[in-house]
């Protein structure tokens, strides 16, 4: 970018004006500003029409660019795939669609069968009528409910926050379909909020847990078909599970014959330094969902992974035309979405980005840890990886969240001097209030030094 601008960047910005409806945003400050376009990435950066160059810590604002921008040969697969065969339904198979099917599961012990769609918000709700139909079939239809957790969250349509833990996402948007029912957060921070503040560590976790159990037995263990899961909380405010928790959750689940999802939108292919988040944890699930990170974003895919046992449950009477899921994603037809997703798997792993995830997310905790001791303002690090948080109080006794304008003053005065990071916005009232950084696996130290410099100085300018 040489930052000049010239009539076309002109004319770009004046279209998005008067032609487009950005994604979350209130569009009346648009009317004296002007909205920000991206209009290149490179490695860590991206510019935007002024020619500012910014440090992009969040990967594409929602963790999504894990391998970075301007991948060539991600273009060149898709461009290739493309040219050879662009889309055929996937009642059909294609040759990227099964050699990536093949390599995910290659990473996924236990899992089996890849269902492709393109957006996580698609390939949670087909777990969820996968569930349903499975209840039919098995039990009647009677175990059919929908265990989620507050503070999670599964998508934006309509099934998916019904099985939504932000409320404030969910404001207006009601009524919500049946057969979904909430169980508590485990966030240690907050453990008074669950009574359970007497208990530390493998205690608190297990405990934590065992409330999920209680909701399954107030509820009826023979009408719950589901639990899900993320497996590291995201923009509910990044939260790690307590130690103990996860094998304490995956007994509940199989005491009560209960299938298990994890949904790895955020955390799936590299994000906490594992392939998926889960495998920190050692559990084994019936269900996993992924998106973001697939592609990086340089096609729309989406998976939704099963287990052999459950995919049986999907094909056991041909002569019955109801014996089967009656589903389709017409862009899960895509032949260019599992060729990006084929190429984003070697770059991963050529280039020993899930160890560059471990080794760059251990020093951009260290690094929070150090601003922690200098701003009372920060109540608390945590993360996994590269998939990190900063939960900013005014008392770190009392725990009150900051007002959302100073966390929104932060985010901004990263901005202006040149880094990108971002904020648990518009999920959870009155809590939206933890920086998040998920910068791409390809971070280096310089740059995790230069963006918790940068938040340093942000934090003394917002609260001295
Ligand atoms: N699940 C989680 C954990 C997410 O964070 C998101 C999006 O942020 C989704 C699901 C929904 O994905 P999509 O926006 O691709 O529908």
């Amino acid at each position: 970018m040489d930052g000049t601008r010239d009539n076309d960047i002109q004319a770009v910005v004046d279209a998005d004006r008067a032609h487009v409806w950005h994604h979350l945003t209130q569009h009346k400050p648009f009317e004296e500003a002007e909205p920000r376009i991206i209009i290149e990435g490179k490695g860590m950066r991206v510019w935007d029409q002024n020619g500012k160059e910014y440090i992009d810590a969040v990967s594409g604002a929602v963790w999504t660019v894990n391998v970075g921008y301007g991948r060539e040969s991600i273009a060149n697969a898709v461009q290739e795939q493309l040219m050879k065969m662009c889309y055929f339904a996937q009642a059909a198979g294609s040759i990227p669609g099964s050699k990536f099917a093949e390599k995910l599961i290659s990473k996924m012990p236990g899992m089996s069968r890849v269902y492709y769609c393109n957006a996580g918000s698609e390939a949670n709700e087909k777990v969820f009528k996968m569930v349903r139909q499975i209840s039919h079939k098995k039990y009647g239809g009677k175990k059919n409910k929908i265990l989620y957790r507050d503070r999670d969250y599964h998508g934006s349509s309509l099934a998916t926050m019904s099985a939504g833990g932000q409320d404030e996402r969910n404001l207006q948007y009601g009524p919500f379909a049946p057969g979904f029912v909430r169980v508590p957060h485990c966030m240690e921070y907050r453990k008074d909020e669950l009574g359970l503040g007497h208990l530390e560590g493998e205690a608190f976790g297990i405990a934590a847990a065992n409330l999920i159990e209680d909701v399954i037995l107030r509820e009826g263990p023979d009408t719950i078909g589901l639990l899900c899961l993320e497996p590291v909380t995201a923009g509910g405010g990044v939260i790690t599970p307590p130690e103990g928790y996860w094998p304490r959750v995956q007994e509940i689940c199989k005491k009560y014959d209960i299938l298990l999802h994890i949904d790895e939108v955020v955390c799936g292919i590299g994000r906490t330094g594992t392939w998926f988040g889960y495998q920190q944890y050692g559990i084994q699930p019936d269900f996993v969902t992924m998106a973001k990170g697939v592609a990086s974003g340089y096609a729309a895919i989406a998976c939704m992974v099963a287990t052999e046992e459950v995919f049986d449950c999907f094909k056991s009477d041909p002569s019955d035309k109801l014996d089967h899921f009656r589903d389709i994603s017409t862009f899960g037809g895509c032949a260019g979405g599992p060729a990006a997703a084929l190429e984003n798997m070697r770059i991963i792993e050529d280039e020993g980005l899930l160890e560059n995830c471990e080794k760059m997310g251990e020093r951009f905790f260290a690094n929070l840890e150090a601003l922690k001791e200098k701003h009372a303002v920060i109540g608390d690090v945590r993360g996994k990886g590269l998939f990190l948080g900063a939960e900013l109080v005014k008392d770190r006794d009392s725990k009150e969240p900051v007002d959302e304008a100073q966390v929104g003053a932060v985010v901004a005065a990263c901005g202006a001097m040149g880094v990108i990071i971002g904020a648990s916005n518009r999920s959870v009232p009155g809590r939206n209030n933890v920086l998040c950084f998920s910068p791409s696996l390809i971070v280096t130290a310089e740059d995790v030094d230069k963006i918790t410099d940068t938040v340093d100085q942000a934090l003394t300018q917002v609260f001295g």
